[in-house]
């Protein structure tokens, strides 16, 4: 039954502080057949980015230091951390200070995954091989768990998360995405507009007034932004987007 697999989940949280979901009114009759894909970029006490794949009822979870990488020949560390309810995968907001996993949580990338072997036996081998259908992440890839394994002793796995060669593959560049895209892909905010909480998961509230709300945001904010403007190094843009923020943050404090 999958709210058991996620005793771990809530046995870390304190659901009266914190805004993440509880995980407690999921329907896995619904969802059994799904194969939902996603990754959230945490900036907790370390910046990682949280890879979920659905199987089962629940999100499969590995937490990604230095995120996905699109060359075949990069290998990333990919630690393998508690099951999360299904909920989560539309979580987007803060998590207050001093409570597990305390920081900013932007969804960086969702669609669906597919596997090309048999899950449940890649998952008892750890070794999953599987197509991505993501908005920035496509193809094929692989999540292999290391053999010499010392982490295992205390309930960790290292896995790493390696990129298959094909014509999605990226050889030399595969820092680019990580370094390039720098905002939500449901509320294209910047990780400041969201630690600023302009809206928050509130896990008194169903799935779908959340879902609902975040839209509205989205809304909101870009038309007050105005028309978004290009630039030819997305990595100065977003820099001056945060200067320019500073001040008008300055400004209204004061
Ligand atoms: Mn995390």
């Amino acid at each position: 039954m999958a709210a058991d697999r996620l005793d771990t989940y809530r046995a870390k949280r304190d659901f009266t502080q914190t805004s993440e979901p509880a995980g407690g009114a999921h329907k896995p009759a619904r969802k059994a057949k799904g194969h939902g894909y996603l990754i959230q970029k945490h900036e907790a006490r370390n910046l990682h980015f949280d890879f979920r794949l659905e199987h089962e009822g629940v999100l499969k979870s590995w937490a990604i230091p230095r995120g996905p990488s699109m060359d075949p020949g990069d290998k990333r560390l990919a630690v393998r951390t508690e099951d999360h309810p299904l909920e989560y995968g539309k979580f987007e907001g803060s998590i207050p200070k001093g409570q597990y996993g305390g920081g900013t949580v932007m969804l960086w990338d969702e669609g669906t995954w597919e596997p090309i072997e048999d899950p449940d036996e890649g998952f008892k081998e750890g070794k999953l091989k599987f197509f991505v259908h993501g908005q920035r992440l496509q193809g094929g890839f692989a999540l292999v768990r290391l053999r010499s394994d010392t982490g295992r002793k205390q309930g960790k796995e290292n896995w790493l998360l390696i990129k298959e060669k094909d014509e999605f593959a990226r050889p030399g560049e595969g820092g680019d995405l990580i370094e390039s895209q720098l905002t939500s892909v449901r509320t294209e905010r910047e990780m400041e507009e969201i630690s600023h909480g302009e809206a928050e998961w509130h896990s008194n509230e169903s799935v779908e007034a959340n879902v609902k709300r975040l839209k509205t945001t989205k809304r909101a904010s870009t038309a007050r932004r105005g028309p978004r403007q290009r630039s030819a190094s997305p990595r100065r843009a977003a820099k001056k987007t945060v200067s320019a923020k500073k001040k008008r943050k300055r400004k209204s404090s004061s």
